[in-house]
């Protein structure tokens, strides 16, 4: 048998990379009896038809994490890429992704790309998230600032690569591996519906044994994950580091007395536009939760 690692699935082939090459796959039917479906990420032990030079799934590997959406496997952090002009940053996108990648408790770096667009001072705004524990790159796939930094991050790690398309996803991925070669450029006019629409969950393998998954499922984030409210804040860093000190426990920081988020606010030490962000989806998931 032979080890590797699922890069692609469609339409129920499974693509699987060994040292010998990618093999293209079926998983036995053993696997749906026992509910567990192989998900991209997933490592495998393959049985090769030599004939064909197909495979069988023979054994799924313990998963360090997995992700329901989208669906992968062994995911062990996340670069959340946003442009601070052309598209300008999307606040309102950033906190939805930094929530996201909080319930999945990832590894999570935002980056800011095309800083070659921008002044200094108009990348001020990266302190908040810093302040409240993020890890920060600032990139240009232009001028290459910021790449050897993402290099280093990527390095032995598969990495959810997510962000809105224009931001220069591609691009920065093409500066790190050369070999690449990925399309970039903006969505075509003729297809408003993004050229993400019709792709599918796919490792790409860049070398010095990492992998980055370029995510199409992340861009139209819902909010439904969160069972309760009460769980929100605790998916803000900063929120959650003050919220013991509110008066009721169960505080959801909105309207109630004694709250000490709302009195950090107000002292500078969380952000307004973070807090605003945290009662939009607050109000968000109390109003689907209405029935
Ligand atoms: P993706 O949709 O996130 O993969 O974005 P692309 O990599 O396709 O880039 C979208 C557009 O932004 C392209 O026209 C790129 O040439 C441009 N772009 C990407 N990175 C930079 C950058 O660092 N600076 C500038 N000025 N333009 C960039
Ligand atoms: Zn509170």
């Amino acid at each position: 048998m032979l080890s590797g690692r699922i890069i692609k699935g469609i339409g129920g082939f499974y693509y699987v990379e060994t040292e010998r090459g990618i093999y293209e796959c079926k998983a036995r039917g053993l696997f749906r009896k026992h509910n567990t479906i192989p998900l991209v990420g997933d490592k495998v032990l393959i049985r090769v038809n030599e004939e064909d030079e197909t495979g069988y799934i023979e054994k799924i590997m313990d998963r360090s994490s997995q992700l329901t959406r989208p669906p992968v496997a062994n995911i062990t952090q996340a670069i959340i890429v946003m442009s601070v002009k052309e598209p300008d940053i999307n606040f309102w996108l950033l906190d939805r992704f930094l929530v996201m990648v909080e319930y999945e408790k990832l590894d999570t770096i935002i980056c800011i790309n095309k800083i070659d667009l921008a002044k200094d001072e108009e990348l001020e705004f990266i302190n908040i998230y810093s302040k409240a524990g993020y890890s920060t790159i600032m990139a240009s796939a232009k001028t290459g600032d910021g790449i050897e930094e993402l290099r280093e991050k990527l390095k032995n790690n598969i990495t959810v690569f997510a962000g809105p398309s224009g931001v220069g996803k591609s691009s920065l991925l093409n500066k790190i591996d050369k070999r690449l070669g990925l399309k970039t450029g903006e969505i075509s006019k003729k297809t408003t519906r993004g050229k993400h629409t019709t792709r599918h969950v796919e490792l790409i393998d860049i070398g010095f044994n990492s992998y980055v998954l370029d995510t199409p499922g992340f861009s139209s984030l819902d909010l439904s994950f969160v069972e309760e409210e009460v769980q929100l804040g605790s998916y803000f860093r900063e929120i959650d580091k003050y919220s013991y000190k509110c008066k009721f426990s169960g505080c959801l920081h909105y309207k109630e007395p004694g709250c000490e988020v709302k009195k950090q606010m107000e002292l500078g030490n969380i952000d307004k536009v973070r807090y605003k962000n945290y009662i939009s989806f607050l109000e968000e998931i109390r109003n689907t939760r209405r029935y």
